[in-house]
């Protein structure tokens, strides 16, 4: 009947393309209550962690670092550091002068073969790669205190002791879980011959977060929004449960909340979605870090490229195409996603949302494609940008605050903390330096 075909016309017209593809990423688009949902979790999630009892089954793991002070400008000496972790691992030499810091680094290559295989072999690689620094740089054989920055989450006993609890990242190298990350290092250099001492061992929020309180003594957290995600914070020894060390000054330690994990005993499956769950399920560690997997730049180019797809394959995007490298995994690398969202220039049809497509295989787009694909990207991004914003809220009301236009950018100060891996590690590296030589005496 003519009205059964009307209603089919409707049916139809809703199932446009743009509504379908709204309707594709309807799941990514999060409303305030889940959003504050996800930040009460949270909160629990880590007040669990603290505590002494609750800590074993806990999937924030709040590690006391061992760090108890900030930085006061009086570090001083030659220092080396290692990060590992990251987009690049570099070996580091640092001088420490009071407020003024000499750097000078390199990039060391890390072959796959060498993050998926024996311990012995990575290990071996970076002790090889300190002797080719040192060489480089003229430090043959001097004695240098080494900070090491292992981008992982490891359980501290001590400044310098830390077990690997697992991999996370690319990483997935046989034999070093469970084991101290310093110990194996210490064996590694010996092998070499190198006269090299590692005296503390940071992650990289911890670095993070002491760089910046180098220049600004009110830095209170780290955040790390990169291959991974974490963050750290300088918490009272009194909200630390799971503290058991006797020294009792200062009373304070910096926390690594390691809360890439949060979500991993099921707590997030609200809001995650399939091609989160796919994202999980293929990885290098299925069931973990499933918020770090929901944010960082390991994988934020994935979700893209996988919401990308299914509107290719309903025929809502690229006139239907999916080619060889849009279907490869891990090829819609996450600088692409940047890249797409700093093309305004509609006006030429966004020529460099069409340079990404053009290393795709995808020539013949529309501007339309373009538009739809920045999209995906904005939508996918500003869900990484409010999870990962959820905890970092600060409590603050007051009519003032609430009318002043102005008030909230002025009191908030977001600081990029500028290669804290190295500078970071070299201020832990001092500190712990000095203890080590009082104690000696
Ligand atoms: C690790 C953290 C690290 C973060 C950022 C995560 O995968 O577990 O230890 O801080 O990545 O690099
Ligand atoms: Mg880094």
């Amino acid at each position: 009947s003519i009205s059964e075909e009307k209603e089919e016309l409707i049916a139809n017209n809703d199932g446009e393309p743009q509504s379908e593809i709204s309707h594709i990423l309807s799941e990514y688009i999060l409303d305030r209550s889940q959003y504050e949902k996800v930040s009460s979790l949270l909160l629990d999630e880590m007040e669990h962690g603290l505590s002494k009892e609750h800590n074993v089954s806990a999937a924030v793991k709040m590690f006391p670092t061992y760090v108890r002070s900030l930085p006061d400008g009086s570090e001083r000496g030659d220092f080396l550091a290692l990060d590992l972790g990251g987009t690049n691992f570099r070996v580091l030499a640092i001088t420490l002068n009071g407020l003024k810091v000499e750097m000078k680094n390199k990039i060391y290559p890390i072959a796959p073969e060498i993050m998926t295989g024996k311990a012995t072999q990575l290990f071996d690689h970076i002790a090889s790669c300190i002797d080719n620094f040192m060489a480089e740089n003229g430090l043959s054989g001097q004695k240098l205190p080494l900070g090491f920055t292992f981008s992982f989450p490891c359980k501290q006993e001590g400044l310098a002791v830390g077990r690997l609890v697992r991999w996370t990242k690319g990483f997935k190298c046989e034999g070093v879980e469970g084991e101290d990350v310093v110990t194996m290092l210490h064996e590694a250099i010996k092998r070499k011959g190198l006269g090299v001492e590692c005296v503390a061992l940071i992650n990289d929020t911890v670095g993070c977060l002491m760089s910046c309180a180098f220049h600004d003594h009110n830095t209170q957290v780290g955040v790390i929004l990169g291959t991974g995600t974490n963050a750290c914070y300088m918490e009272h020894l009194d909200r630390v449960g799971t503290w058991d060390d006797d020294t009792e000054e200062p009373k304070q330690v910096i926390i690594n909340t390691e809360w890439g994990a949060f979500g991993d005993n099921g707590c997030l499956d609200f809001i995650r979605t399939k091609v989160d769950r796919d994202i999980d399920a293929t990885s290098l560690n299925p069931g973990k870090q499933l918020y770090e997997k929901m944010i960082s730049g390991m994988y934020m180019g994935e979700i893209v490229r996988m919401i990308a797809v299914e509107c290719a394959e309903k025929g809502l995007l690229f006139n239907g195409q999916v080619t060889p490298e849009l279907a490869q995994r891990e090829r819609f690398y996450t600088k692409f996603v940047s890249e797409i969202e700093e093309d305004n220039n509609e006006e030429e049809g966004y020529p460099k949302v069409r340079q990404v497509l053009d290393e795709l295989g995808l020539v013949n787009v529309t501007t339309e494609d373009c538009r739809i694909l920045k999209h995906i990207c904005s939508v996918v991004s500003t869900r990484a940008a409010y999870l990962a914003s959820t905890e970092l809220t600060v409590a603050v009301d007051g009519s003032l605050y609430r009318f002043h236009p102005h008030f909230h950018d002025l009191m908030f100060c977001m600081r990029l903390s500028e290669d804290g891996s190295g500078k970071g590690a070299a201020l832990v590296a001092a500190v712990a330096n000095r203890l080590r030589s009082r104690s000696a005496q």
